[in-house]
């Protein structure tokens, strides 16, 4: 059997790193690269902590420039004059929303991965700990995986291995994956900036923190 390579979409969060990590245990570090988008987010950080994460994995890390997506959208992760919201709108997605923006990433990811012989793309996006983004549920990746193979005649395969965990249970994933120490401390999920602990009361950081809190409590019991 032809080995596999695969791609992923590495933002230097939580979710996405806990993917590499995953990814790396599946197809072997020599199998895998990442690739990250640089569309104007406010925190350039993202992409350091990406490239540092991927150096430390032994991976090729590659930076995409899609200022494209700035451009069109009007967000407060994109746009330094709007502020990020506390606390998001009742069944609305947080004013960080950048409308169809996982959708152009994996777009721009399987153009790269077929330019590279890559079949197989992973993301970390996450439909149980659901913010309101439509281009992060299982039905729209299933949709753009036939799309994208019809598009390009190409036998992507999009790997989603956080879909339908907890944030508790991508912590307990990345101990499994003995990388708890790099996501705790590496990664930047905080809208406000700030790597490994964040802020602390945005809701990423809140989301972040709860899941963490809830998977030690299971460790706890378990033992
Ligand atoms: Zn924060």
């Amino acid at each position: 059997m032809k080995t596999r390579k695969a791609l992923v979409v590495l933002s230097g969060g939580q979710d996405s790193t806990t993917c590499l990590f995953w990814a790396i245990d599946r197809f072997g570090k020599e199998n895998v690269s990442a690739i990250g988008f640089d569309y104007g987010q406010r925190h350039k950080l993202e992409l350091e902590c990406a490239e540092k994460i991927a150096k430390k994995a032994g991976v090729k890390y590659e930076v995409a420039e899609t200022p494209i997506i700035n451009k069109l959208s009007a967000n407060s992760l994109t746009r330094s004059d709007i502020p990020v919201e506390e606390t998001k709108p009742e069944g609305a997605p947080p004013n960080t929303f950048v409308e169809g923006r996982n959708m152009l990433f994996l777009t721009y990811a399987a153009i790269y991965a077929k330019t590279h012989g890559i079949t197989d793309l992973v993301t970390g996006v996450c439909e149980t700990d659901f913010s309101g983004y439509p281009d992060c549920r299982d039905i729209f990746v299933k949709s753009l995986n036939v799309t994208l193979n019809l598009a390009m005649d190409y036998n992507f395969v999009i790997h989603t291995p956080l879909m339908w965990i907890t944030k508790a249970q991508t912590w307990e994933l990345a101990d499994r994956l003995g990388v708890l120490d790099i996501i705790k401390n590496e990664t930047l999920t905080c809208y406000n900036g700030i790597a490994g602990d964040g802020c602390g009361h945005c809701p990423a950081c809140t989301l972040r923190r709860r899941g963490y809190e809830e998977y030690m409590e299971m460790k706890k019991c378990t033992k």
